[in-house]
């Protein structure tokens, strides 16, 4: 059995995480145009380093725009290949990617549902572990949200929030209540942790 070994893996959050948060009228939000795409300091080197110890990248993320009616379609999926790109050209590469498109209060009643995948659930997670085995107890969770923080322990994983204040004051509030292992003011600080955790 000893050739069998569950891989273990960086889950990480998309918005704020890997692009910047953006500010449309005082308000901080997800981008909503590919040209408001920009990445967050570090994060290629994050990722540079896993994609060398050929751990997996997974970015977990919750993509509520369409369902809420704040973007359509075509500029959901430009935005998030946008993000790619920008990480290709930096030469690093995330592994797969996992997204709910669902919100309780959705204004398209297709994705207005209590669905077990966006964050704090633990949908994403639960299949990513499935899909390319993942030992969740010994992989981590990076996000910057508390929902981020609460999913990633309830599957067992270790847990860092990124404290930045881009972001709605509820969400700033709610972070300050967050328990994650770790808390980190920039990739770089976070990197440092990673190499600890998952070396
Ligand atoms: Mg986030
Ligand atoms: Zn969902």
């Amino acid at each position: 059995m000893d050739n069998f070994v569950m891989k273990k893996a960086l889950f990480l959050d998309r918005d704020g995480v890997i692009n910047q948060m953006i500010s449309y009228k005082g308000e901080f939000d997800s981008p909503k145009k590919v040209s408001d795409v920009k990445l967050v300091e570090g994060v290629a080197e994050v990722i540079s380093w896993l994609n060398k110890k050929n751990i997996p990248v997974i970015e977990v993320t919750n993509q509520p725009g369409v369902a809420l009616g704040k973007v359509n379609w075509k500029t959901l999926e430009a935005i998030e290949k946008s993000i790619h790109n920008l990480l290709v050209k930096d030469g690093v590469r995330i592994n797969k990617v996992y997204r709910c498109f669902h919100h309780p209060k959705a204004i398209l009643l297709d994705f207005k549902l209590e669905c077990n995948c966006r964050k704090p659930k633990t949908g994403m997670l639960i299949q990513a572990a499935k899909d390319l085995e993942i030992k969740l107890s010994e992989s981590v969770l990076f996000g910057d949200n508390a929902t981020d923080i609460e999913a990633g322990k309830r599957v067992g994983c270790k847990t860092i929030l990124f404290l930045h204040t881009n972001d709605t004051p509820e969400k700033i509030a709610a972070k300050q209540n967050a328990e994650p292992d770790f808390k980190v003011y920039s990739h770089k600080e976070a990197l440092t942790i990673l190499k600890k955790l998952l070396k």
